[in-house]
C-alpha cells in the first residue's frame, strides 16, 4: 500500500544550512565569505563548499514553470 505522507517535508528536516540571498553568508568551512553563484548552489571561493540556494533556483532563463499549463512556444534560435 502506498504512503500518503509527502518524501520530504522541509518543516520536519531538522538544521539545513543554505546560502540566503542579500545576506552575508559566511562558509561553515573556513568562515570567509566570498562566494561562486551558480543556479543551485553558491560555492566558497576558497575552500569550495557548496551550500544549496535558499530560493530553489526559481529564475533564470531556460526555466520551466508549470503552475500556468502553457507551453512555452520554442526558442526561435
Ligand atoms: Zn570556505
Amino acid at each position: 500500500m502506498a504512503s500518503t505522507r509527502p518524501p520530504f517535508a522541509i518543516g520536519r528536516s531538522g538544521y539545513r544550512i543554505a546560502y540566503y540571498a542579500h545576506e552575508i553568508n559566511h562558509c561553515p568551512g573556513c568562515g570567509k565569505s566570498h562566494w561562486l553563484m551558480g543556479r543551485m548552489t553558491a560555492e566558497c571561493a576558497y575552500c569550495s563548499t557548496a551550500l544549496p540556494l535558499n530560493e530553489g533556483a526559481m529564475v533564470g532563463n531556460g526555466l520551466f514553470r508549470g503552475k500556468t499549463g502553457k507551453i512555452p512556444a520554442p526558442l526561435a534560435a
